[in-house]
């Protein structure tokens, strides 16, 4: 049997309602919801505001497509957007997903170099492992076998690949002169641009890429006239304890894929934030990149309201604290277990490593297995990975979560490996 990280999981509960920390299904368990979904619903579940301002916009205008109007959310977002990141983009493209966003930063590359006179310039570098989206280009560039089996048609028509693993074989993320030797392999004159996840949540389970590494990054890319795009998917809007993950480090990447956290979960939204070098400053509306759907009013309304919530609430700030403390709660637990290694991550993601061997791990993966009786002790934990090195449980909690709900939450964890455990003899 072949291990597909991320798939189903044996038959699932239908969910009833949610609320807060807490979803219900309908025969009256509860679950605390120990990954936001996926990294999603940041603000945590049935948020009024957010439901007030989506009822209210569906009450005025739900669609008008944006060739044809400007919508009052979308502008007030695109506002709050630029006010939450500082001010520092040029622009910003809305998409219906996380994949669409990543996808559009690699349409934008590829016509900066056209524009610029360097059409040669095709193949974008990016790290193994990785998950940047489910569109052909994105899984193009994504360095995980199990979501890219079967689609060797497909991909080879998207962008060029060329993944970079860590020449060390013990690190995770590829330091800098991984990147400087991959470059040199493929040719600076060919590669378009670089894209990195500050935080590789689905494919290495809370990896973090150092800030030196970032610094060294951008003074390559500049140096070699190439892009730096950052996937801050998973990451973007609080997530980290930062509005954005990479910027920490003093450097801003010229292109941010956003999505997940954007909108929480309340309506389907992503973003590409469009920095000043990116078509030398020429809108990326000359790209002739959309879907349908994008940035639609409501789904503008619902992240409106989910910004401003994580404002007013302080919720960035107390993603910093909670993580700490979860971080610490992670470590005690994983000390308790000779196969649960200690937990990485930042702020309020932090993947828990799970030792097994290769062999074992193809017949099914650990992480399949804590993931099915955490949800049979009530607790939603994400598995992460794309092989046995790598595998992983994602907790990333809501930023609303509180102590009390973490100490349970470590505590449901705790059941569920303790039962894992027992059932393997
Ligand atoms: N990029 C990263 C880093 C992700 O983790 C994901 C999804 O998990 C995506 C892109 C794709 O986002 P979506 O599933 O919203 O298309």
């Amino acid at each position: 049997m072949t291990a597909v990280a991320g798939a189903r999981i044996g038959e699932l509960p239908v969910v009833d309602r949610a609320e807060g920390c807490w979803i219900y299904d309908v025969d009256g368990n509860d679950y605390l919801d120990g990954s936001s979904g996926t990294l999603c619903v940041n603000i945590g579940h049935g948020v009024r505001e957010v439901l007030d301002a989506m009822a209210e916009q569906g009450a005025q205008v739900c669609f008008t497509h944006r060739s044809q109007f400007e919508s009052q959310p979308r502008r007030a977002l695109t506002e709050e957007i630029h006010a939450v990141t500082g001010n520092r983009f040029r622009e910003i493209v809305y998409t219906n997903s996380g994949s669409e966003a990543t996808e559009t930063a690699l349409r934008l590359v590829l016509h900066h170099h056209n524009e610029l006179g360097t059409p040669d310039r095709v193949v974008v570098l990016s790290q193994y492992p990785s998950y940047h989206g489910m569109t052909a280009g994105a899984l193009g560039i994504s360095g995980h076998p199990a979501r890219r089996r079967n689609l060797g048609g497909l991909l080879a028509g998207a962008a060029d690949l060329a993944l970079v693993a860590p020449a060390d074989p013990d690190a995770l993320v590829p330091d800098a002169s991984d990147w400087s030797a991959a470059l040199e392999r493929v040719g600076a004159d060919r590669v378009a641009a670089i894209m990195v996840e500050p935080v590789g949540c689905a494919a290495s389970g809370g990896a973090v890429v150092p800030d030196q590494t970032w610094r060294d990054l951008r003074e390559l890319c500049d140096r070699t006239g190439t892009l730096l795009v950052a996937d801050e998917v998973m990451t973007g809007f609080g997530r980290t304890g930062a509005w954005l993950a990479h910027t920490g480090s003093g450097v801003l990447a010229d292109l941010v894929a956003t999505g997940k956290g954007l909108s929480a979960g309340y309506s389907p939204l992503g973003a590409c934030l469009v920095g000043d070098a990116v078509l030398r400053g020429r809108s990326a509306a000359t790209a002739a990149i959309g879907h349908t759907m994008n940035g639609n009013p409501l789904s503008a309304a619902a992240a409106l309201a989910v910004l401003r919530y994580l404002t007013r609430h302080g919720l960035v700030d107390r993603a910093r604290a909670a993580g700490e403390l979860l971080r610490l709660r992670l470590d005690e637990l994983a000390g308790c277990y000779d196969w649960v290694g200690p937990p990485r991550g930042r702020g309020l993601v932090h993947g828990l490593p799970l030792h097994q061997s290769a062999a074992s791990y193809a017949v099914e993966p650990l992480a399949h297995r804590v993931c099915a009786a955490a949800r049979a002790c009530g607790l939603v934990v994400y598995p992460a990975g794309v092989d046995h090195r790598t595998q992983s449980l994602l907790v990333a909690p809501p930023l609303t979560i509180s102590d009390d709900e973490l100490d349970e939450l470590v505590r449901r964890l705790d059941s569920a490996l303790r039962r894992t455990a027992e059932a393997q003899g």
